[in-house]
Parts: structure tokens; C-alpha cells; sequence
């Protein structure tokens, strides 16, 4: 499944979900069930570090960021 961000009308919060395509998720701080699923995250500070970071290393095998190798 796929990792989907949501961000709460009721409360504000943004959350990274798997979930399928047309899966309704609910909101885990305030049980909302309004998400609306965002087209990319803004991966706000702290929280989803270890998503940059994995996407960084994952952008680095794939040669993106492996300007040294001859
Ligand atoms: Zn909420």
C-alpha cells in the first residue's frame, strides 16, 4: 500500500498514512473522519525526518546525489 498524507480540517493535523487508494482514515488525534489526502507532504520539521532520510539514501543509490563516483 501506498504511504498517503492527510490533513485534518477538524484539528490541523498532518498525518502519513498507508492506506489503499479509497480508504477513508481516520484522524488519530481527534477521530475526524473529514482527511483530505494530500497530493505530497510537507514533511514538517521533526516528524518525518526519517522519511527524508530514507528517501535521500534511497535517491543516492539511485545516483542522484553521487557527484564523487567516477
Ligand atoms: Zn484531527
Amino acid at each position: 500500500m501506498p504511504l498517503y498524507c492527510f490533513s485534518c480540517p477538524s484539528c490541523g493535523a498532518i498525518q502519513e498514512l498507508l492506506v489503499a487508494f479509497d480508504a477513508k482514515p481516520i484522524c488519530s488525534d481527534c477521530n475526524g473522519q473529514e482527511l483530505q489526502r494530500l497530493l505530497s507532504c510537507p514533511a514538517p520539521e521533526g516528524k518525518s525526518a526519517g522519511i527524508i532520510r530514507s528517501g535521500r539514501a534511497q535517491a543516492a543509490r539511485e545516483g542522484y546525489f553521487s557527484n564523487s563516483r567516477a
